[in-house]
């Protein structure tokens, strides 16, 4: 086509003028490209309610191809060009198939198959295919459903979701198409893929739904690649662990010298402990779950010196990937508490969500915690409970300290404490019991930290003070 192009804004004075021939005037330019009846239909697609992409393509090109006729004596000469390309596709527009005049022996033509003749418009596309845009993708989509059906043995849910991702040169042709024909209504490819397989799965998986918020299982369509990625939805599963011993983080703690892998600092294990809460709980529940991972979310943590008694830490657990959904929670957290040989116990088993999980993460809640210290010179019961009855008195004001000044921004912040009492042993050591706001530093509050707690119970009294062991009696995030 040459200079004498016609411009897009006359375009539908050539097919008649008005909105007809706004529609058969872009429908013709799309048609200056050989694509399937379902491509020139999904370019119309909000319009024309209860039809689908392929039955508006067809009409539009039998409607074309009609008034094409009846223009034949005024029409531009693009467009007498392009009534030779009106008839195409045999196979999806049966009613305007006509005999072909083309000479059965003349090497200008093409033959596809069986030795049919075909004519110029039906020429295969580069790779080898019938529709410009699609490639016949459509043809396929039987195809795809059995991937997907191959990819979901094996998977327990009872919500699915089909997306799709279009390789970049079906993606590309189509953003030319679009641009050229500037359609007012179109639907993109990828829409129609997630809607064709998805009819046939909706329709195999009778007691499966439809979901399109979230999915229990995601289903990835590369259509021209045929390939389909699973995302399984992870499970998280709520609870409440009390931690029996010490000695043992919350989480698993890598090597920092080998990160993770294993070398001869960690004895090849990957960790600078032998367990940790999180490794004491996750198996047993992803095991059940058929999961490939696990992690644990607590609200808050202890040291790793420190028990966690009374009701428990809450805590989420996420298994990603698992082929299992329906689990007997309650049996879990027994399995748990047993293997776990007394180190921890799980509490409180419920269903939750990732939403849930910010929330946990972020809420600073007060705690009770028990302490043992011991005195650098001899005190009186008296005076410590006076000591610490003073701290009561006004907010602590408390420097990030040394020890976790690697992962926490230096600030000073001000908590306070709601209940405190103290005694005094026999050998002299003392016994605190505190309430204290969420994020307290409760070993900083009794020694001091050099001065970067003020005041501390250390200060009050004058005197050093060194915590022998901390016990959290009780995570209060309930609302009381
Ligand atoms: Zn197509
Ligand atoms: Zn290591």
């Amino acid at each position: 086509m040459g200079s004498d192009m016609v411009g897009s804004d006359r375009i539908d004075e050539e097919w008649g003028g008005g909105l007809g021939g706004m529609v058969l005037g872009k429908a013709a330019k799309a048609l200056e490209r050989d694509i399937c009846d379902r491509c020139l239909g999904r370019l119309f697609a909000r319009s024309g309610y209860g039809l689908t992409n392929e039955e508006r393509g067809r009409s539009v090109r039998i409607v074309l191809a009609l008034v094409a006729e009846a223009l034949d004596d005024r029409i531009a000469p693009r467009s007498h060009q392009l009534m030779g390309k009106l008839p195409v596709h045999s196979t999806t527009v049966g009613v305007l198939d006509e005999p072909s005049d083309a000479p059965e022996d003349d090497p200008e033509w093409n033959t596809i198959g069986g030795g049919t003749p075909s004519p110029p418009w039906e020429e295969p596309s580069v790779l080898g295919e019938g529709c410009w845009l699609c490639h016949d993708l459509f043809d396929h989509v039987d195809e795809l459903s059995e991937l997907v059906k191959e990819k979901a043995s094996g998977i327990e849910f009872s919500s699915f979701l089909i997306g799709c991702r279009v390789d970049p040169g079906t993606s590309s042709r189509e953003n030319m198409l679009w641009k050229d024909v500037d359609p007012t209504s179109a639907e993109p490819l990828k829409e129609e893929v997630n809607r064709e397989v998805g009819k046939i799965l909706d329709n195999l998986w009778s007691d499966r739904e439809v979901e399109k918020g979230n999915p229990e299982v995601t289903f990835i369509l590369d259509p021209l690649f045929k390939q389909v990625d699973v995302q399984i939805r992870p499970l998280f599963i709520g609870g409440r662990y009390r931690k029996l011993v010490r000695g043992i983080p919350q989480t698993r703690w890598p090597c920092h010298t080998c990160r993770g892998k294993g070398c001869p600092r960690c004895d090849g294990k990957g960790s600078l402990y032998e367990t940790s809460v999180e490794q004491l709980i996750g198996p047993t529940i992803m095991e059940a779950a058929k999961g490939k991972n696990y992690k644990l979310h607590g609200m808050g943590r202890e040291d790793v010196d420190v028990l966690t008694l009374g009701s428990g830490r809450p805590f989420i657990l996420e298994i990603s990937s698992p082929g299992v959904r329906g689990l007997d929670l309650d049996d879990l957290f027994s399995k748990i508490d047993d293997r776990s040989g007394g180190k921890v116990e799980v509490l409180e088993p419920r269903w939750t969500d990732r939403k849930e999980i910010p929330d946990l993460k972020s809420r600073d809640v007060k705690k009770r915690y028990f302490a043992r210290v011991v005195f650098s010179e001899k005190v009186d019961e008296e005076k410590l409970k006076y000591g610490i009855s003073l701290l009561a008195e006004g907010p602590i004001k408390q420097r990030t300290p040394e020890r976790v000044s690697h992962r926490r921004a230096d600030l000073v912040r001000e908590r306070s404490l709601h209940e405190v009492d103290a005694r005094l042993l026999d050998d002299g050591r003392g016994e605190v019991t505190v309430l204290a706001d969420g994020g307290l530093y409760i070993k900083e509050l009794l020694h001091g930290d050099e001065g970067r707690t003020q005041p501390s119970l250390a200060s009050i009294l004058d005197l050093k003070i060194e915590v022998e062991s901390l016990t959290v009696l009780d995570v209060l995030d309930r609302k009381e």
